[in-house]
């Protein structure tokens, strides 16, 4: 009986591999091809496009096969990755024309979506976190780190949302769990759309160990473990690039959660998922990918310690205050390459010589920096110059051993120097001293056999050979010459001397291909010895590279920096603006707006019709914060802020996305959430409150919560709402203060001034809105009935907390003269008109 295909030897070796990696692709090398077979190859080829065929095709049970040349594997790496998949990558481990039997064979690396090595075209800016948890006794130990350029960090948790909250603004695409996690979170994580991997306990290695130097409590201990061990469990080798785990708490950092940080679009759009349009994109005048990972790590954690933040502010300044000299340290910052993905690339293994030129070519760069850092001469900056290490080690060797113009293939010879080694230089001259030879005897067989023509040439089959064309033949020295090949014009001949020197320039080259390997694997040793202090350097270059960025926008956007003063004090800013919606607008067309919250004021109570710029204004109040406290200048005249310790939002977007009714259950949660954690340290910012439900629903709700914020937590609050009725809480709430964003009428259309200006807005506009769009008077009358009725009807049912208010004075109603009034500004769905820089107004003058 024939032999089943699936009992051949190596169908079973590759069984037995699958069987340890059963959640991953196994590409199974094969020759020059990786081969996926069985439920891999139907899926794979589905995914990747490629020809589904068979192993044994003519026998009973042929085997579905498909494969990838050797050569572009990267790619559907890369692919089946990204799409969330794991590839395991499995190669032969000896020369199969000398192995005995079966090819020995093992998985050399398990890639994962959160272990990418390779920098894929466009994300240079972004890291790739692989993220780790680990439970006890509720309380959460979490770890997160990027393999491509070794940081880990490392922190702890009580609540499990918090967990879920930073896996989503790190973005991961995949969380490694102990194999004793308790199903209950294991169920949550499932439902996060991010790959769940487990991780055995195994005995530590030297990694963790390494990794773990001054972190004493047992669970962030415990994650860091686990999130370790399984990047050597799948990388499989020495991971000399992680660096030292940073142990961080949330309550250092200005705090928002995920949400808040998409709702403000800090990194993210909330359209499109893009940079475009966030305030990193805006701010992001860095010159190098590090910088730019190095900003979005920032605005995912603003400061809140004064003095760190006063420390980069200064050196903003005086980047401010040296223009010349910063273009030259932004020509030397474009020639700075990525340190810390080559520092760890050479710990990887996976460097080439091209990568080492790289390296020297950044190397190259630090006197230069140093050199400007110098003559712009603040003691900032100065105080950077002994943190400028040039690694000179580094830069000598490479310097002395990679040739200038090193291929990328690290095995094939001509990447190692003249000079650097004495053997390679005696192969190298053994070779050309052959080749020298042979262009000798071609002339000297010309002379003896008289065959002009007669030529020397070589090609892999045959090697060296003596080429003497058909009208020459009967010249041949049948004695002499031993005839190899026929072709139609010619013939080809070798002799014994000639078989001698190819012998002879073949082991040279062969023996030379391979010490220049054997050479370059120890360069790439030496390196890895100094990667503490490239990555040191990496980090130093990325901090230079995001201030002076800042100091780029801040000019051109005509950005002030910021005072920070007490909490009492509170907010002071002339002339804010949005600084993205600006910069999308141009700056002649926003209108700038003072916010004055001081000791007399914790609320503002936000009115005025929609589109006026009501959520603008509160976004614009939120980012002038987060820009404030990563050390940026802002968009102001002048700016004082007290330093916020956290920022909550329910600002509306979407909502016509959602149900009323989930819309309104997202509403309360997020609502909830600020309430239960918001101090006289936060900022909260509510837009429309409320909407999400019936009309008294949501209106008793809305009020209840500013009277919650009010009276106990002292927040400093923005709340924009449609309740006209809310506005009477100024008479009763000593700390708020109605606040509104204008609109009026001009020939017939409704202006928007998006200007903001102190008392409620006139309650009746949506009446008003109605008759512009032209709606017949008689049904205008009537609305207006109905109007009357109901707030006489909700005055009356109000169980208000205020006492009985008096009527409201609407100071800046379309009725006004235009000598007060804002220069017009937008016309609804009109192109924009020339705008008039409008006089100073002050948000609370009394009238
Ligand atoms: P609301 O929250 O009141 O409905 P938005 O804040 O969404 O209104 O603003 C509506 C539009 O008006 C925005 O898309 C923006 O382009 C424009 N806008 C808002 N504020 C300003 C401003 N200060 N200057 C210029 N345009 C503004």
């Amino acid at each position: 009986m024939p032999q089943k295909t699936q009992d051949t030897p190596m169908m079973k070796q590759y069984q037995a591999i699958k069987d340890q990696y059963p959640d991953a692709f196994l590409f199974y090398r094969i020759g020059d091809f990786y081969e996926l077979f069985y439920d891999d190859a139907i899926k794979g080829s589905q995914l990747l496009e490629l020809t589904l065929t068979a192993r044994n095709k003519s026998a009973d049970d042929p085997i579905p096969m498909c494969g990838v040349p050797h050569h572009a594997a990267q790619n559907y790496v890369d692919i089946l990755v990204d799409k969330g998949y794991k590839v395991a990558i499995c190669e032969q481990m000896e020369d199969p024309r000398k192995a005995v039997g079966m090819v020995k064979r093992a998985v050399i690396q398990l890639v994962t979506p959160g272990t990418v090595m390779e920098d894929k075209p466009g994300q240079a800016k972004e890291n790739n976190y692989l993220t780790a948890l680990y439970v006890d006794q509720q309380q959460f130990g979490f770890a997160y780190a990027d393999l491509a350029t070794g940081e880990i960090f490392v922190t702890q948790f009580s609540e499990f949302e918090a967990v879920t909250s930073e896996m989503l603004s790190l973005q991961t695409k995949e969380v490694v769990v102990p194999e004793d996690l308790p199903q209950q979170y294991r169920q949550q994580l499932d439902q996060l759309d991010i790959l769940v991997s487990v991780q055995a306990d195994q005995k530590p290695t030297a990694e963790v160990s390494f990794v773990s130097q001054g972190i004493d409590e047992p669970i962030t201990r415990a994650v860091l473990k686990t999130l370790v061990l399984y990047l050597v469990s799948t990388q499989k080798r020495a991971l000399a690039h992680l660096q030292v785990a940073v142990q961080y708490e949330a309550d250092q950092f200005l705090r928002m959660d995920h949400q808040v940080k998409e709702t403000l679009e800090l990194t993210r759009s909330m359209r499109t998922g893009e940079r475009q349009g966030t305030l990193l994109w805006l701010l992001d005048k860095t010159k190098t990918a590090m910088g730019g990972r190095l900003l979005k790590q920032w605005l995912d954690r603003p400061l809140i310690t004064r003095r760190e933040i006063e420390a980069r502010q200064t050196r903003v300044a005086d980047f401010m205050a040296h223009f010349f000299e910063r273009s030259t340290l932004q020509e030397a910052l474009t020639k700075v390459y990525d340190l810390e993905r080559l520092a760890g690339r050479v710990a990887f293994g996976s460097v080439n010589g091209r990568d080492l030129l790289q390296l020297k070519g950044s190397l190259a760069q630090v006197p230069v920096i140093k050199n400007v850092l110098q003559q712009m001469d603040t003691k900032s900056l100065r105080a950077l110059l002994p943190e400028l290490d040039e690694v000179p080690e580094v830069y000598d060797l490479i310097d002395r051993a990679i040739m200038d113009d090193a291929p990328i293939s690290v095995t094939d010879g001509g990447v190692i120097k003249a000079g650097y080694n004495e053997q390679l230089d005696q192969y190298r001259d053994a070779m050309n001293n052959s080749k020298q030879w042979i262009l000798n005897l071609e002339a000297q067989e010309r002379k003896i056999t008289g065959i002009h023509n007669l030529k020397i040439g070589f090609n892999k089959v045959f090697g060296y050979y003596i080429e003497v064309t058909n009208s020459n033949l009967k010249l041949v020295p049948k004695d002499r010459f031993e005839r190899k090949q026929t072709l139609t014009n010619a013939e080809r001949y070798i002799t014994p001397e000639l078989k001698e020197k190819e012998q002879l320039i073949l082991e040279a080259q062969e023996k030379s291909t391979a010490l220049e390997y054997e050479l370059f694997t120890e360069i790439r040793e030496k390196i890895k010895q100094q990667i503490q202090r490239l990555q040191h350097l990496a980090a130093i270059i990325s901090e230079i590279d995001v201030l002076q960025g800042f100091s780029v926008i801040a000019e051109e956007q005509h950005y002030i920096q910021p005072k920070f003063v007490s909490h009492q004090k509170g907010i002071h800013i002339e002339n804010g603006r949005h600084p993205v919606v600006e910069k999308v607008l141009g700056p002649q067309q926003y209108i700038a707006n003072d916010v004055t919250m001081d000791q007399t004021t914790d609320v503002l109570l936000i009115t005025g019709p929609n589109m006026s710029g009501k959520s603008t204004y509160m976004r614009q109040l939120a980012l002038t914060v987060v820009m404030a406290q990563i050390g940026s200048f802002v968009p102001a005249d002048t700016c004082e802020l007290p330093i916020f310790d956290q920022i909550f939002t329910r600002i509306g977007a979407g909502d016509d996305l959602i149900s009323g009714k989930s819309t309104f259950m997202v509403e309360m949660i997020e609502a909830n959430y600020a309430l239960a954690h918001a101090s006289n340290r936060s900022l909260v910012l509510f837009d429309e409150l409320g909407r999400g439900t019936a009309t008294y629903d949501g209106m008793a709700l809305a009020q209840a919560i500013i009277e919650y914020i009010h009276d106990h937590i002292h927040a400093k609050t923005l709340f924009s709402t449609h309740y006209h009725e809310l506005t009477q809480l100024s008479d009763t709430l000593a700390k708020l203060k109605n606040i509104h964003v204008g609109a009026t009428e001009e020939n017939g259309k409704l202006i928007f001034m998006h200007k903001v200006l102190p008392g409620p807005a006139d309650k009746s506009y949506g009446i008003h809105v109605a008759k512009l769009a032209g709606l017949p008077d008689s049904l205008l009358k009537r609305a207006d009935g109905i109007l009357q009725h109901l707030e006489a009807g909700s005055k009356a049912n109000t169980p208000s907390k205020p006492a009985a208010t008096p009527k409201i004075k609407t100071p800046n109603s379309t009725s006004q003269t235009p000598r007060e009034q804002p220069a017009a500004i937008q016309e609804t769905q009109q192109p924009l008109p020339e705008v008039e820089p409008d006089g100073q107004l002050s948000l609370f003058k009394e009238p």
